[in-house]
């Protein structure tokens, strides 16, 4: 190479290339037709058979000049030469090396060129060995991905050991634009010539494989569609084949059948109509088709005109109420005259609505139920818990993606007749939100003045509800909106004594369970002292719900075993007390959590829940301070108040408390209803609150088996409450010995049932005095002398124990 370097530039014929690029050591034949190449392929075989390829720049320039060609170009040779009869020549050359052009004359019989030979400088070894070796590794992979290369090719290569020769031997096996081909053959140094073909390689192989995958892709995707129709076009063959489809016609046409034979408003009819006829101009599985589809199912399923034709004897009634339902007098009495009325006063529609008040279990439901049963009519719950949005009352519009009509109608459609009992449960636990207030829809619904006319947004049409029975039940009437409220006629269900609990687990709970579980033909016997137990160890509740569930795990357990062990019909199993750790686990609930010794600052009190009466204790401590009054224990507004008042009583009486008043300057006090989490309110626990501060204040101990309730003013008058039967079963179950109740509530103990009140003894106080006197232990020693204002009288005076 040094040789070469020396070489003067040499003069050569040029002949212009178009469209092709020769490298180095490529041999190829080329077909010259223009005159000017002709001619310089002739001066070349007078001058060493060799001559100057260079590109053009532009491949249609038929006479190039300097500027149309590329810097540079190939020296060549010519290998042979023929003259074709069409006057062109074919010529196969052999590329030998790059030049650069130095001098370029442009005569008319054809180009001329001096060229400098270019010279590479020698690269680092090392590095080249490297890139060749992932060139060759490209190529490998490029050959295999690209169908036109020869493999063979890859065998020659092989044996390639000079760097500069490789490249221009794959590169003359490259698809490639034509500037991008020049641009390898300007690369001069041999490094950056390798590196330029590799990435060019890298690049090419890249698309190669995104060609490849979108080719797969399609190919697929064309194979799933076409698979899906042959089978479509097979199945709809076979169908016809079958005479199960008359091209979709039939589909339509039974629609239409039934929408005839259909009793409906006109106005409904004419609708229903119309969307069928839209129908049919639809394609069958479009998205559209499936919305209208779906009205027009509702509209025909819907009941219009049907009608069942109410029972009213009063005596039929009576029976099934009193057949399927243990106590519950006042609730039967008064279903009986709602009946009664509903039959004097024959316009519908004019009644109230009854509304069934009572804790969880106690038989709303099921009395609901009862009375549609005695009527003849269709009975459909309504559950209206966690209801926060109208439109799930009143549907969603049609536009809506995948809108459905509201309950009333979806329970019309369950009840097949319109004129059913519909019973919405929980309407205490709607609430409302930013969608709008469901409790303004019931309003509307329940108006005999607008019910005829009620709307649903899914339906759009009206739909008159004045034939249907609207039944309640609430949980607690306080969380029920006062418009609807007024609407109602209020039958409370108070919860159950332990032994009516007993009557009913007997006489219906246990049947039921023994049906519920398929063992009809064996003998399930639960015997009374062992309904007892599960009734008071394993729950806690006004209501049977939880007793119910028990009683048919002891059912299901049963029938497990009567399954596994084969066991013979008729076969008697005797459920007693020692058994239920077995089919029911450990004891869930023990009665004597009670702290018997009177305490400071402790109070018994007695709450009325939504779920039934439940002890609630107040906590009083007082420490030395500033005045500072705390209540903690999530207590409601109300109650927060009634301690406030409670206090302000207890201050007024100091003297009598033998208080200092400036003690409450030196001290702070804090009242605490424990149980933080369960939110607390009402003002009954007054009395609660008073008896407790008045502890705390003056250190005199609390009885801890007196409970109390009663709301208190400022001025001492202890007032009535509500709920008496829940809270004295409550104070029953947690072993409480007396119990104060507010004068005024005296009169409700007629009402009491005499199991709850054997064993207990009732105060009722008409001032909070009495009360203190009877819950605070007076005969404590440093008692008599502090508490100067309190008249000491025998608790004798006031007691009014219930004879066994
Ligand atoms: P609620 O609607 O008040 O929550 P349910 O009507 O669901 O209560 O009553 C729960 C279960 O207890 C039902 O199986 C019901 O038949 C039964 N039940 C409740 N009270 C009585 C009763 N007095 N006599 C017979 N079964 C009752």
């Amino acid at each position: 190479m040094s040789e070469a370097k020396s070489e003067k530039a040499k003069k050569f014929p040029l002949l212009p290339l178009r469209d092709v690029i020769i490298f180095p050591h490529m041999v190829v034949p080329l077909f010259v037709g223009r005159e000017k190449s002709i001619a310089a392929l002739e001066e070349a075989a007078k001058n060493d058979n060799e001559l100057f390829l260079v590109t053009q720049k532009d491949a249609s320039v038929l006479n190039p000049d300097r500027d149309d060609i590329y810097d540079i170009g190939t020296v060549v040779n010519i290998i042979q030469m023929l003259r074709l009869p069409d006057n062109t020549v074919k010529v196969l050359i052999e590329g030998k090396y790059r030049a650069r052009i130095k001098n370029f004359t442009a005569a008319p019989s054809g180009y001329w060129v001096e060229v400098d030979k270019c010279q590479s400088k020698e690269g680092d070894p090392v590095q080249l060995e490297a890139v060749i070796r992932s060139i060759k590794n490209i190529f490998e992979q490029y050959v295999k991905l690209n169908k036109r290369i020869p493999p063979e090719l890859l065998m020659s290569i092989s044996s390639i050991t000079d760097p500069s020769r490789l490249a221009d031997i794959i590169v003359a096996h490259l698809s490639m634009k034509i500037h991008e081909k020049q641009e390898i053959l300007e690369a001069i140094e041999i490094d950056k010539r390798l590196q330029l073909l590799l990435e060019k390689m890298q690049g090419e192989i890249e698309i190669i494989n995104v060609e490849r995958r979108i080719r797969t892709r399609v190919k697929t995707q064309m194979e799933r569609s076409q698979k899906e129709y042959y089978l479509n076009e097979q199945m709809n063959a076979i169908q016809r084949e079958l005479g199960q489809k008359d091209d979709g016609k039939t589909e339509l046409q039974e629609l239409e059948d039934r929408l005839e034979a259909k009793k409906m408003p006109e106005e409904a009819r004419e609708r229903t109509r119309k969307e069928i006829r839209k129908l049919k101009s639809m394609s069958p599985m479009s998205a559209e088709a499936t919305v209208v589809r779906n009205y027009v199912d509702w509209m025909l399923a819907l009941p219009w005109f049907e009608y069942t034709v109410d029972d009213n004897s009063l005596k039929h009634a009576k029976d099934i109420l009193e057949e399927q339902h243990y106590g519950l007098k006042e609730v039967k009495e008064r279903m009986l005259e709602y009946l009664a009325v509903r039959t004097l006063v024959k316009e519908e529609g004019k009644g109230t609505i009854l509304c069934l008040a009572g804790p969880p279990g106690v038989g709303k439901t099921s009395v609901a139920h009862s009375l549609a049963e005695s009527l003849g009519r269709k009975f459909v719950r309504i559950s209206l818990g966690g209801v926060r949005d109208e439109s799930e009352i009143r549907g969603h519009r049609r536009t809506y993606v995948g809108a459905m009509p509201g309950k009333i109608i979806a329970a019309l459609k369950k009840a097949g007749t319109s004129n059913p009992v519909i019973l919405f449960d929980e309407i205490d636990k709607m609430s409302s939100d930013f969608r709008g207030d469901p409790a303004s829809a019931m309003l509307e619904v329940l108006d005999p003045e607008q019910n005829k006319c009620f709307s649903d947004h899914y339906i759009e049409l009206e739909y008159d509800l004045s034939k249907v029975m609207f039944i309640m039940t609430a949980n607690d009437l306080s969380n029920v909106p006062a418009p609807l409220r007024d609407r109602m006629e209020i039958i409370k269900v108070p919860g159950y004594t332990p032994n009516e609990k007993l009557q009913i687990g007997k006489g219906y709970l246990v049947k039921k369970a023994v049906k519920n579980n398929g063992l009809h033909d064996y003998d399930m016997n639960i015997s009374d002292v062992t309904l007892m137990h599960v009734i008071r160890d394993y729950t806690k509740e006004s209501g049977v719900r939880e007793l119910e569930r028990l009683l048919n795990t002891i059912a299901r357990k049963i029938a497990t075993e009567v399954v596994t062990e084969n066991i013979a019909k008729g076969e008697k199993f005797i459920v007693a007390p020692k058994h239920l750790k077995k089919y029911l686990g450990p004891q869930k609930y023990d009665r004597t959590d009670v702290e018997r010794d009177p305490q400071v600052g402790l109070v018994n009190g007695l709450a009325w829940t939504a779920v039934g009466g439940e002890l609630l204790n107040i906590e009083v401590v007082t420490v030395p301070g500033n005045g500072k009054i705390q209540i903690t224990g999530k207590l409601g507004e109300v109650m927060q108040e009634s301690a406030k008042a409670a206090l302000s009583y207890v201050r007024s009486i100091s003297g009598r408390l033998g208080i200092d008043p400036t003690w409450y300057d030196k001290n702070d006090i804090h009242i605490h209803v424990p149980e933080g989490a369960t939110p607390k309110d009402g003002p009954s626990a007054g009395v609660t609150m008073v008896t407790a501060l008045a502890s705390a204040v003056t250190g005199i101990k609390v009885f801890q088996d007196v409970a109390m309730t009663g709301e208190v003013t400022i001025r001492g008058r202890v007032l009535p409450i509500g709920g008496l039967k829940e809270k004295m079963l409550a104070a029953k179950q947690a072993g409480i010995k007396t119990i104060i109740i507010p004068s005024k509530n005296e009169k409700d103990l007629s009402e009491i049932p005499n199991d709850i009140k054997v064993g207990l003894k009732i105060v009722p106080c008409e001032m909070v005095e009495e009360v203190l006197r009877h819950a605070l232990n007076l005969s404590q020693p440093d008692s008599f002398m502090k508490v100067v204002g309190l008249k000491v009288v025998s608790n004798e005076d006031t007691k009014l124990e219930v004879a066994n």
